[in-house]
């Protein structure tokens, strides 16, 4: 196993490089805790709202 630190591989806006260490290099998504919390909040909150017909 190579040690190196493994960066995220999240963009940022501007197509900035995220440059934090990646919480699991081996993980099928190379990204640093904050996407990833990012991400697990809009599951959960996606997952919290009820569905509703007909809004826009
Ligand atoms: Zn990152």
């Amino acid at each position: 196993m190579a040690d190196r630190i493994v960066t995220c591989r999240y963009l940022k806006a501007f197509n900035t490089q995220c440059t934090a260490e990646a919480i699991d290099p081996d993980g099928e998504a190379v990204i640093c805790a904050r996407p990833a919390a990012e991400v697990m909040r809009t599951v959960s909150d996606a997952q919290a709202k009820p569905r509703e017909k007909g809004r826009s």
